[in-house]
């Protein structure tokens, strides 16, 4: 057990949670747990221009319903949204506690004004809450020279841009090549800057980055990196705005919050020796950074969320808890998109990953979002569940979005969404035919209201001319037992007398009367079916049937 071990997931509320940065969520939840240590969230809101009002309860939400708890972050979840999503996951987004902590929140401007609850003593964990650390920090980068004020207009550098641009050099950065053909407190004259506070001019605060250096670090993941601080532009640290922009505001509280490892997708790679020099010049120890591998879509190339869409992909997690995916599913498929366990195990508990979790494992190339697998993990894990709980979860998903393709639902089939016994006995049917939840009500449709059309190519090819005689002599037949006789068993064992009797083959009553019943040509155990509908709905249907076919 190591408490100093400290991570961070960081997210921007820009928009709903990507199933990837559920990827990295949970990466740094297995590491915290695995080391004993703490799994802090913080929100990174400085964008306020990007900034999405219902993004953070997403994010929130969707952790809950992973389970990744955070041990230190904001911990509310509010309480209109919490009821539907506990119900949706049979209570785990109730685990989030409501904790008041004494925590020193600034009166600033943020996205996130208000009064907050946050778990931890590292808070606030709002960087828009945390703007006068930000500020103090880069005036200290200013007074140690490795900062400087830039009071550059967007049209000024676009005309550096174009003044520079040359073949070999398309983008001209700001850098320590052009700094000082710019308007900064570099090339300013001392008269020049104090006009230009007194005006009250906007200007930013850019990093100065030395010239014809290399940075290297080590990565936990990519072992030895190393990149040329001429690649690198002078990165605006503070905005105008007196927001931070986000390599400040992170490296300055992955300091202040004490984070031991930086536990990032690799997009972020590329920010990282800027963080470095930012450690370097703010006098800092960095934190070990781990920079997890792109997710790849089936096709090639990274799973945006175009080609996600494209194939069919869902990638916002509020998908994957509104269509009730397996949280253990995600969580398993998850940690082998990038993760493995070093043998062929594929099924593994949140136990087993946990204490097996180790970065050293974690690859370097792409990971491949094999969509198919996911679904295959969903149905075992779907599969092994109790069926009266999975009923009751179709139960709620039925109040919520009614029944696939009606606009409302009859009197009977609202009966039937209501009736525990009925939904598990259509779960105990159709469990090995479906690997999602909703899929039940897709494929159990018929079970809700008689079929009003049948399938024409199962109708051509098993209701034949003696069809109707036999259908009925069934019918007839069925129609005289008991409520308690009417069973899979006993109803098999009439239609197997009956084929006998007449010397033909199973199949020329099955396959008519799962039409007749059904709708369809195939579908699950037909005397199952038969018993759960009752006698009456059968023999209604059989009737109605005998009359459309003939
Ligand atoms: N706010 C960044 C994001 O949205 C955090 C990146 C990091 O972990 O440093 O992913």
């Amino acid at each position: 057990m190591n408490p100093d071990v400290r991570v961070r997931f960081a997210p921007s509320p820009t928009g709903l949670l990507h199933i990837g940065g559920l990827r990295t969520a949970l990466y740094n939840y297995l590491f915290a747990r695995h080391h004993g240590g703490t799994f802090v969230l913080r929100i990174e809101d400085t964008d306020q221009a990007r900034y999405v009002d219902e993004a953070e309860q997403d994010i929130l939400k969707s952790l809950a319903w992973a389970g990744l708890h955070p041990d230190e972050g904001p911990a509310v979840i509010s309480t209109d949204e919490k009821t539907s999503d506990a119900d949706a996951t049979g209570g785990e987004a109730k685990n989030i506690s409501r904790i008041d902590f004494d925590t020193d929140i600034e009166n600033g401007q943020g996205a996130m004004d208000g009064e907050m609850d946050y778990k931890g003593t590292f808070g606030p964990y709002h960087q828009s809450r945390r703007r006068s650390r930000y500020s103090m920090h880069a005036q200290q980068l200013v007074d140690s020279g490795h900062a400087y004020y830039a009071y550059d207009t967007v049209e000024e550098i676009e005309h550096m841009r174009e003044r520079l641009r040359t073949p070999e050099n398309p983008n001209p950065k700001y850098d320590a090549q052009t700094r000082m053909q710019m308007r900064n407190s570099l090339t300013l004259s001392e008269q020049d800057l104090q006009e230009l506070v007194e005006e009250g001019a906007e200007y930013v605060v850019r990093l100065k980055v030395p010239q014809g250096e290399t940075v290297p670090f080590e990565d936990m993941v990519r072992g030895p990196v190393s990149f040329e601080t001429d690649e690198l532009d002078d990165q605006v640290l503070l905005k105008a705005d007196g927001m931070p922009t986000y390599h400040l505001a992170n490296v300055v509280d992955d300091h202040e919050m004490k984070i031991s490892h930086v536990i990032r997708g690799e997009e972020w790679l590329s920010s990282a020796p800027k963080h470095i020099l930012l450690y370097r010049f703010l006098g800092w120890e960095p934190p070990v950074m781990a920079h997890l591998p792109l997710i790849m879509s089936p096709s090639g190339g990274k799973l945006s969320k175009r080609k996600a869409e494209e194939e069919g992909i869902p990638v916002n997690v509020r998908d994957y808890r509104r269509d009730r995916y397996e949280r253990d599913a995600v969580i398993n498929f998850l940690t082998l998109l990038g993760w493995s366990p070093g043998d062929d195990r594929e099924l593994l508990t949140l136990e087993e990953i946990t204490r097996e979790f180790s970065i050293g494992r974690v690859g370097k190339s792409g990971a491949i979002f094999d969509f198919k697998k996911l679904l295959w993990f969903n149905e075992h894990y779907m599969r092994q569940r109790d069926e009266g709980e999975l009923a009751e979860e179709l139960m709620a998903l039925i109040r919520e979005r009614g029944l696939p393709g009606k606009e409302s639902l009859s009197e009977k089939e609202q009966a039937l969404a209501s009736d525990k016994d009925f939904l598990a006995g259509m779960v105990r049917l159709l469990k090995e035919r479906v690997s999602r939840l909703p899929e039940f009500l897709e494929a159990g449709g018929f079970f809700f209201e008689a079929p009003a059309q049948f399938d024409e190519k199962a109708v051509k090819k098993g209701w034949k001319e003696d069809t109707p005689a036999r259908i009925t002599r069934y019918r007839d037949q069925i129609a005289g037992l008991d409520d308690a006789a009417f069973r899979a068993d006993e109803l098999k064992r009439i239609l197997t007398e009956m084929v006998e009797a007449e010397g033909v083959g199973f199949g020329k009553l099955m396959m008519p009367l799962r039409v007749a019943v059904t709708g369809a040509g195939s579908g699950p155990d037909l005397f199952g079916t038969l018993e759960l509908l009752g006698r009456d709905e059968v023999t209604g249907r059989l009737d109605a049937a005998l009359q459309k076919l003939g």
